[in-house]
């Protein structure tokens, strides 16, 4: 059968290997959820077998792979272990920053290290004052006059906020007139002033680490910005945002598979032991893992058109890469609100594991751009508005 994402050769290898591997990182998945652990063995393991690289430049030790391997890799990790997936999808959209930057110093060092599995890297751009609009921060970037800068940030959430080596962060640029005048720039973990402050405790996703940090007085050198200063909204939308849209939406349907396998599983072996009959028999609880499943296959060539767009992309592909990311946490909420419906009392009793998908299905909605956001974005792309 055709790759949905039109994969093949050393990609489709690729994701084999991500396949096999998920199945080491699956067997943690229970603990990393139970004890809001990170799971660092599993990250660790996708950094030695070279996951860290995918999709950086092939002669810069990375895989060079397109969007759509992304897509495929993320949708088996997804599959075992959520929390991973969360970090990884973090991580190659934080490192799409260093690929494309042309101001950052160190530039090809810092990607041969991520490649080399030595480097894990995370999105810090939500504040405290901007909440989910990431694309306005509050935080101001102040110029020292010495060539380079100071900047102070509450960063709300931040992926491996304890385990990563650096934050892509964002603040307005020095003397903004508008929170839009924005710069990017990496902030290391461990540089003075940075602090995580807090630590996650949520519904969902919950070995993923994402704590509040603070930022005091950080310096940002002239060779840390990734982009010239005020030209980060352009690289947050046209660089950051159609990466983090297929990895969230592969991970929506990572979500979405493990549930209908669950379901089917349940469906097929439980049953009634007066007359014999499983719950498959029942044509209500047929037509939810049908339904399931559609709703899956619909969301899923959605996003293997879109990735395949991306190689080549035109004017209508950023309208697809938000309609991808949009049908895909919709899709997950409904996939696994079904899954919950149609196992009953055993998927909300824990040993399914549908509970779970339910619980970390929730969390790329709220998720910057919201789903609000994107259908914001979408409607006023269709009628002819301006983004902002
Ligand atoms: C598990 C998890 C991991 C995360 N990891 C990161 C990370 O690594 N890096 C990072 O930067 N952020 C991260 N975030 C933060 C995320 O991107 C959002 O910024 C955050 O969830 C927003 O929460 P809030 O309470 O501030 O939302 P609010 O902004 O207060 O939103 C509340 C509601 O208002 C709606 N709303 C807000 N603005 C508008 C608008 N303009 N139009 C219409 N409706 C609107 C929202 O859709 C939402 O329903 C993470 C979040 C989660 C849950």
């Amino acid at each position: 059968m055709a790759n949905i994402f039109g994969i093949d050769g050393v990609g489709l290898k690729l994701v084999a290997q991500a396949k096999e591997l998920a199945g080491k990182i699956e067997q943690r998945a229970i603990e990393v959820d139970n004890d809001a652990k990170f799971p660092s063995e599993s990250i660790a393991e996708l950094a030695a077998a070279g996951f860290f690289g995918l999709c950086n430049p092939v002669e810069l030790g990375g895989n060079g792979q397109s969007p759509g391997v992304f897509a495929a890799v993320v949708e088996e990790l997804a599959q075992a272990c959520p929390s991973t997936a969360m970090i990884y999808v973090m991580h190659v959209c934080a490192s799409q920053t260093f690929v494309t930057s042309h101001t950052l110093a160190n530039r090809e060092a810092l990607l041969k290290q991520i490649s080399a599995g030595e480097h894990l890297t995370t999105l810090a751009f939500s504040e405290r004052g901007s909440r989910s609009q990431f694309w306005a921060p509050v935080s101001e970037m102040r110029d020292d006059s010495q060539g380079s800068f100071t900047t102070s940030a509450s960063k709300s959430w931040v992926t491996s906020a304890n385990h990563a080596d650096s934050y892509v962060s964002s603040s307005q640029k020095p003397g903004a007139s508008s929170p839009l005048e924005s710069t990017l720039y990496v902030a290391r973990r461990n540089a003075k002033g940075v602090n995580v402050s807090g630590s996650f405790n949520g519904l969902g996703l919950r070995g993923n680490d994402s704590a509040p940090v603070e930022f005091i007085d950080v310096a940002v050198s002239q060779g840390e910005l990734l982009t010239p200063q005020g030209e980060g909204a352009a690289m947050m939308l046209e660089v950051v945002l159609p990466w983090f849209s297929v990895g969230t939406a592969a991970m929506a349907h990572g979500l979405c598979l493990a549930a209908i396998s669950a379901t089917q599983k349940h469906l097929s072996n439980a049953g009634f032991s007066y007359d014999g009959t499983k719950l498959r028999d029942l044509p209500n609880l047929r037509a939810r893992v049908a339904e399931m499943s559609c709703r899956t296959a619909q969301s899923r060539a959605l996003l293997g058109f879109t990735t395949q767009l991306m190689l080549d992309p035109d004017d209508q592909t950023p309208l697809y890469v938000l309609q991808s990311r949009m049908a895909a946490l919709e899709a997950a909420l409904h996939v696994t609100d079904l899954g919950m419906k149609a196992c009953g009392g055993a998927a909300f009793s824990r040993h399914l594991g549908i509970e779970q998908m339910f619980r970390d299905a929730r969390a790329g909605w709220v998720m910057a751009p919201t789903v609000d956001h994107l259908q914001e974005f979408i409607g006023r792309a269709l009628t002819g508005l301006p983004l902002f």
